[in-house]
This record gives structure tokens, sequence and C-alpha cells, in this order.
């Protein structure tokens, strides 16, 4: 069972949660449900959803809402999802268009089940968007496609701003909240990103709070500079549920201020690090920051 959270914490989230305001908020979520669109604020119940839906803001999910893996943190819900909508793309850039994004993050459940990992969806995806809002930057936050390079390359082609893979957590605590995914396969794949395509900017997010010390998150961030990462997010892991990995402790904004040090220190580009920071957290800013 995960510990009380601070009243500081709690203070935030309830923030975080009012957004600007329930109105905004429902206007954002009669639109992606008018257009049939999943997000990750919802499905992963994103303490930030009152806040960025309240800005119009959203990371879509596409591929469906059923993922193959289910990780032991994540409230996605696993399942056999169904084959990827054809005309997820258009209504896609519609939403983006209405909702007048500058920036838009797109990241999907993992696909196992699909030859391509879902890599040629991801790609007509972008597509779409070069075509119907040619002045909007795409961050793509992606799976890691089982380790096929192919797939990954194909993605690339259809250029996207900023390619993102979460490492998530230290590799000690993979076998328990990210079984079926490989530490040294993610970070080959954010070395691979940068050896397709120098010029592509790259992202990673780490989680706190799961149970991993200090020298591991180290070791962490090192080995992320090692394949030239060079955005990075920082949060604290929240339990979605009682059936998911209880939180081992709540990290301090002290502690999040002075992992941002180290990580800038290192040679990250950008660092946005904090309790309620997720990968897409205000990622319109913090790309704006580095271009
Ligand atoms: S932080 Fe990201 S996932 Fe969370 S509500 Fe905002 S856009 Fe959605």
């Amino acid at each position: 069972m995960s510990p009380a959270a601070p009243a500081w914490l709690m203070q935030e989230v309830r923030r975080a949660k009012r957004g600007r305001g329930a109105d905004l908020v429902a206007d954002t979520q009669a639109l992606l449900q008018g257009l049939n669109l999943p997000t990750v604020c919802e499905s992963a119940r994103c303490p930030n959803r009152g806040e960025c839906f309240s800005h119009h803001t959203a990371t879509f999910l596409i591929l469906g809402d059923m993922c193959t893996r289910g990780c032991a943190f994540c409230a996605v819900q696993r399942g056999r999802p169904l084959a990827p909508a054809a005309d997820e793309p258009q209504r896609l850039a519609q939403a983006v268009s209405r909702l007048g994004l500058r920036h838009v993050v797109i990241t999907s459940v993992t696909r196992d089940d699909l030859p391509d990992g879902g890599a040629g969806h991801y790609a007509r995806v972008v597509a779409a968007l070069r075509h119907y809002c040619p002045e909007v930057s795409v961050e793509l936050l992606v799976p890691d496609f089982a380790g096929a390079t192919a797939a990954l390359a194909r993605v690339l082609a259809a250029g996207p701003d900023i390619l993102a893979h979460n490492i998530e957590t230290v590799p000690r605590l993979y076998p328990q909240v990210r079984r079926g995914a490989d530490y040294r396969r993610s970070l080959a794949l954010l070395q691979q990103a940068k050896e397709l395509a120098p010029d592509l900017v790259t992202k990673s997010g780490l989680m706190l709070g799961l149970g991993e010390d200090a020298a591991e998150v180290e070791t962490v961030l090192q080995d992320l500079r090692r394949v030239h990462c060079e955005m990075l997010t920082i949060g604290q892991y929240l339990a979605p549920s009682l059936h998911h990995t209880p939180v081992a402790r709540y990290v301090s904004q002290d502690e999040f201020a002075s992992w941002r040090r180290r990580a800038l220190e290192l040679g990250f580009r950008s660092v946005a690090a904090g309790p309620l920071v997720r990968s897409s957290y205000q990622a319109h800013k913090f790309f704006q920051e580095i271009s």
C-alpha cells in the first residue's frame, strides 16, 4: 500500500485538477469525444488533466486504448486491441486544428500484435499533420517497437520534430514495474534514433518514488546522456489504483530541483522536474525553449 501523500502534494494535485475551470475542461473533452479520440491524459488518469484540458492541450493516444503489455505502474488497460482506425490520422489532424495547437504530442499503446508495432500508423499520423497543420511541431512518444530498427526507421522517415521514449524507471525495477520491456533496448532505441536522424531531438522521462535509490537515478541520467538524449522529464510516480505498484516514497520539491540541476550539468538541453511533471507536461514550452 502507498504511504499517505503529503499535504503540499495533495494541494498541487487539487490545483492541477481544477485547472482554469470546469467549462474549459468540458470544451476540450467534448471536442475529443466528438472526434472519438482517446487521450493518454484520461486513459492514464494523469493528475494534470484539468490544467492541460483547460488550456486546450491534450496528448493523443493512437492505435486504440488497449495495450498488449500492461505495465504495473500504468492505468492504460491491458487487452486485445482492435485494428488501427484508418481515419484516425485525419480525425487527429482535425482536433489539432480545432484546438489551435502549435505543438502536438502523440503517443500510443504498445502494439506487439502488429507486424510493424504500429510504426506505419504513426507515420500516417505525422503525414496527416504535415498536410493539414504544416505549422504545428510534432512530438512522438513511442513504444519500444520490440527493438525493431525498421519500425523506428519508418517512424523517423515521417519527420517528427521530437522522438521521445520513456525510460520510466531504473533497470533493477524493470521486472516488477515494466515487464516485457528491456532497459538496454530502450536506451538502444534512443541511440538509434539519433544515428538514423542526427537532427532529431530526443527526449525521455523518468518517474521517481518507485523504490529507486540516488545512485541508480544518477546511472540512468548518465546512460541517457551517453545515448545523446537531449530532453528529460522527471516526475513523481503516483499509483493509479490499489492494484498498481504502490508508491515507495514521495520526493520533495528540493530533491526534484537538485535532480534538475544535475541533469543540466550532465548536458541535457531541457529538463522539467517536479512532482506532477509528466513526459508531455507543457511540452510546447520546453520545445520552444530549445528551438
Ligand atoms: S501532462 Fe500530458 S498526459 Fe497529463 S494531462 Fe497534460 S498533456 Fe495529458
